[in-house]
């Protein structure tokens, strides 16, 4: 079978390089016939927690996709399992529990795992999700420190299954661009860099607030775009870090950070400042390069992000950067390639992150990664 013949027309020349990288890499037979037993040969993906992000993107998002589409549920709830199975057509066979998860296993409808769990879930369910044969997307943040993460890339590597990270902003335009400017050095090289990420908490307690549970606050969920940011402008690895935090409502942020301020040294020298929170309406990130500046703002947001070249608007449609990402992962499935967003990114994150949060217990003192 062509591999080509596995995408539409419209797709074709958006991917022609990725189909040129798998026909190089030579794409498994096993996985295309897997692939073409698939209604309109699109792989199923099953979402591993119904909370706000799977309902209100990733649902959604999976009725524009032309590679994958919602093939099952996992929930705790028979109910809520129920009332989405009617809305998006899912055959009461793929529903599990967090009991029979398992058992998915047995499922050919199932071919990607999707944890959408608290982040100290993560790592339970992707192993799971592993030893049951499935390839996987995980959330970010991977898990709660980057020894689980190393577990759960090991876990996928043994069972032979693709792991990915749902860094959906690597599918988004405005950021490929600012890849490219930063690591091609195309305005010279990175003289400055700063990023900023948070939003404005109300009073709600969920388990963002709860240590066990979300691992840490806002550097967790938010500063963890900052870091990506950092880390793919610069196409390098930090080095070390220095960080401080600060608390207005420590009755609220009594587990987990609040805000913090951190900043990641990169070889050569140069300091990306950067910046999470759970107090401030912050999404920005700025380069500046010999020859110019390269900027986002906002600039991490599911819509709506705004780059500038020097000054002048970047020229980008908008784009669901979900569907983008799953159909991404799943021609990866599909065509046996490598995701440009695999396990070891998130690993990455999390060795930055586990520096921060050293360096926070050590009174801002400079942490090696
Ligand atoms: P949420 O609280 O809205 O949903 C969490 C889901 O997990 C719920 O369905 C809940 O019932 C279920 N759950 C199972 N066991 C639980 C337990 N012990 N405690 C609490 N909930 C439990 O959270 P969310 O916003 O959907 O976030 C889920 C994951 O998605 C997190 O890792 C988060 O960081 C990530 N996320 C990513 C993005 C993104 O842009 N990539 C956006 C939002 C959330």
């Amino acid at each position: 079978m062509n591999p080509l013949h596995l995408f539409s027309r419209r797709k074709f020349i958006r991917t022609i390089s990725t189909v040129a990288g798998a026909l190089a890499w030579g794409p498994s037979i096993s996985a295309l016939a897997a692939c073409s037993q698939k209604p309109g040969n699109k792989l199923g993906i099953a979402l591993v927690g119904l909370g706000g992000y799977s309902k209100g993107q990733l649902a959604p998002a999976l009725q524009q996709t032309e590679h994958c589409y919602l093939a099952g549920l996992v929930s705790g709830s028979p109910q809520k399992a129920k009332d989405w199975a009617k809305q998006y057509n899912v055959p009461e066979k793929n529903i599990y529990n967090y009991q029979n998860f398992d058992e998915i296993k047995n499922n050919p409808d199932i071919d990607i795992v999707y944890v959408v769990l608290p982040v100290a879930m993560h790592k339970e369910y992707t192993i799971r999700a592993a030893q049951a044969s499935k390839h996987v997307i995980c959330e970010k943040p991977m898990a709660l420190n980057a020894h689980d993460c190393q577990e759960m890339i090991d876990a996928c590597k043994k069972a032979n299954k693709m792991l990915s990270i749902g860094y959906r902003l690597h599918f988004d335009p405005r950021h490929q661009e600012v890849m490219r400017l930063g690591q091609k050095e195309e305005l010279g090289k990175l003289t400055a860099f700063e990023a900023a990420n948070g939003f404005t908490w109300g009073n709600n307690t969920t388990w963002r607030l709860k240590k066990a549970l979300a691992g840490g606050g806002s550097l967790m969920d938010m500063g963890v775009y900052t870091i990506q940011a950092a880390r793919y402008t610069f196409g390098k690895e930090p080095i070390a870090v220095t960080a401080r935090q600060e608390k207005t409502r420590p009755a609220i942020f009594s587990e987990v950070d609040e805000t913090v301020y951190f900043d990641l040294e990169f070889p050569g020298g140069v300091i990306a400042h950067c910046k999470s929170s759970y107090n401030n309406n912050w999404s920005s990130m700025k380069a500046t390069a010999e020859r110019g500046t390269f900027e986002l703002a906002p600039a991490y947001g599911y819509d709506g992000l705004q780059g500038k070249v020097n000054q002048k608007p970047m020229p980008f449609p908008p784009i669901n950067q979900q569907a983008a990402q799953m159909d991404d992962f799943a021609q990866c499935v599909a065509l046996n390639k490598l995701t440009r967003v695999a396990g070891d990114e998130g690993f990455k994150d999390m060795k930055v992150i586990d520096a921060i949060y050293r360096s926070l217990d050590n009174n801002g003192r400079r942490e090696t990664i």
